[in-house]
Parts: C-alpha cells; structure tokens; sequence
C-alpha cells in the first residue's frame, strides 16, 4: 500500500483554497494561478506524493540535487529551474526541465541558447528581476531589465515566457505591484519575440500578497512540505 502523508494533504488543501480565495478577490488578467511545489531538501517519496495529488508543477533549485533526485520522481511531474544557475551547469539540465525561470543576465542567455540548438530544441525562460536590488540575489536590475529583454528576443533557441521575482523578505507590496508593472510594460513594449504569459512570484509567506499584484505562478515549500533544514537552504 502506498504510503500516506495527511500533513501534506491539509497543506495542499489550504494551498489550494487560499489561492482560489486571493484569485477570486483580486481577478487579474495575468489568467489562472499556477501552484508550484519546490523541492529542495524534500525526500522524492514526499515529492512524488504532491504530484499524485495534483501539485505537479515542480520547481528545482540545485543542479547536483536534483540530478541526484530526478530519476526517483513520478514521470507526471513537470519540472521547472528556479535557482542560481552558473552558465558552466547548463548542460546538465538542458535536457532535463520544461523551462528555467531564473535567467538572470545576457551570458546566461546565450549558453542556454547555445546548447538548446545543439539540442533541436528552443528552451522556455523567465527573466528573474532583482526587484529589491539585494547584493546577495541574483537577477537583472529592474533597469536592466529591458536591454537584456532585447539581447535575448535575439536568440532563436530560446523563448522568454515572463518574469520571475523573489522579493525580499518581509518586503513591502509595493515591491509586488512594481513588478507587476514591470511585467505590463514589457507586455506592451513591442519587443518581438517574447511574450509575457508568467509572472512567477509568491513563496509560502506571501503568495497571497503576490496573486493580488498579477502573480500567476506561486512557488511554495515551506507551506507544502514543512520547514527545511537551515543549513542545506539553496
Ligand atoms: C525556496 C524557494 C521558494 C519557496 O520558498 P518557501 O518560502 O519555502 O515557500 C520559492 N522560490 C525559490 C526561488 C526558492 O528558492
């Protein structure tokens, strides 16, 4: 028999309505909330029994962790990079995720380029903005954001679907709704080739506060799988 973890089924079930509760009381035109669970540190037998209960989005922090993890997983999951991503690693998850969310500068950009053509493929981006401008985060700076943009609307094998944003901790929503703008702007820019379909912010203390200023991907750990181990935080 498989094994159960009812914790885990009362988060996903708060996760769930407290989503469709922010959605339904700030409608935006950024469509339909994404629910992403994110899995660093997290056993592939909890992993996998949020994705047999519908969370089977997942977002992935470390290369080496997950190449370690991914054979373990249900073949339904759908795998998303979130983390710091060095350009030299690419090549180990080119072929192993649906999209990477946190491209934060021009070489990035190419050498994902790069090896997506070397791979017949064109890879799905987020561009992650340093909203708050944090020494310590990676990301372009929002004034930034628009040349790199340009530069990789250039790159044939690669396609930027949206923005991604990890705002800092306990920050103000104005932070949220400037993003949100961020995102609008780009939408209208007339830049060719990118499109402006997902803007991935919220983690599990403010997802609520990001579905009200235009997120329509949540990322949530903690409030899925429980709190992690500080000193293996990615
Ligand atoms: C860890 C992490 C999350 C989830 O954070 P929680 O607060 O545990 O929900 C979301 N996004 C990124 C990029 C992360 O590294």
């Amino acid at each position: 028999m498989k094994q159960m973890y009812p914790q885990i089924l009362d988060n996903i079930k708060r996760i769930r309505e407290k989503t469709a509760e922010a959605s339904a009381r700030y409608p935006n035109k950024n469509g339909e909330v994404k629910i992403m669970a994110v899995t660093k540190t997290v056993d592939p037998e909890l992993i996998n029994f949020a994705v047999q209960n519908g969370f089977d989005l997942l977002g992935e922090n470390r290369v080496q962790e997950y190449l370690s993890k991914k054979d373990s997983y249900d073949p339904a999951a759908k795998v998303h990079f979130i983390g710091n991503l060095q350009t030299n690693k690419v090549k180990y998850i080119i072929n192993e995720v649906e999209m990477i969310q946190s491209v934060s500068g021009i070489k990035l950009a190419n050498e994902i380029n790069r090896l997506a053509a070397k791979n017949n493929k064109v890879m799905d981006v987020l561009l992650e903005v340093n909203i708050g401008s944090e020494l310590t985060k990676g990301g372009a700076a929002p004034d930034q954001l628009f040349e790199l943009a340009r530069e990789a609307s250039l790159l044939e094998n690669i396609h930027v679907r949206g923005l991604m944003a990890i705002p800092p901790v306990g920050c103000g929503e104005e932070i949220f709704a400037q993003m949100n703008e961020l995102f609008q702007k780009l939408g209208e820019s007339g830049i060719k080739g990118i499109d402006m379909d997902i803007l991935s912010m919220g983690m599990s203390g403010d997802y609520e506060l990001a579905i009200k200023h235009g997120s329509n991907l949540v990322r949530i750990g903690t409030a899925l799988f429980g709190a992690r181990n500080y000193n293996t935080e990615g």
